[in-house]
């Protein structure tokens, strides 16, 4: 089975009116953007064409790598979705 086949057995309880993952990649370097697109096992971190870092938390793993990697640079909030909100994972 394909990771991204894994992913997709997982249930997503996405909390559209309270996003637990704030990121602001404004005067940050390629290198410090680069670090967050390769940390991510949900691969929820894109580069864009200018340079900018796209981020969608909707399909957040919540294993916290993002906040150890850039939590005192891009990540400017990381905390656990509310209750009934977030992950419920499917492949154990
Ligand atoms: S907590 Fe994990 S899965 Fe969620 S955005 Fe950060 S690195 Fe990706």
């Amino acid at each position: 089975m394909k990771l991204e086949e894994k992913l997709g057995t997982n249930k997503y309880y996405v909390d559209e009116t309270c996003p637990h993952i704030h990121i602001d990649d404004t005067g940050f370097t390629m290198e410090e953007k680069r670090k967050l697109v390769n940390c991510c096992p949900a691969g929820l971190y894109r580069l864009q064409e200018d340079g900018s870092l796209a981020f969608d938390f909707a399909g957040c793993l919540e294993c916290g790598t993002c906040r150890v990697v850039a939590g005192q640079t891009i990540v400017k909030e990381w905390k656990y979705p509310r209750n009934t909100k977030g992950v419920e994972f499917r492949q154990g």
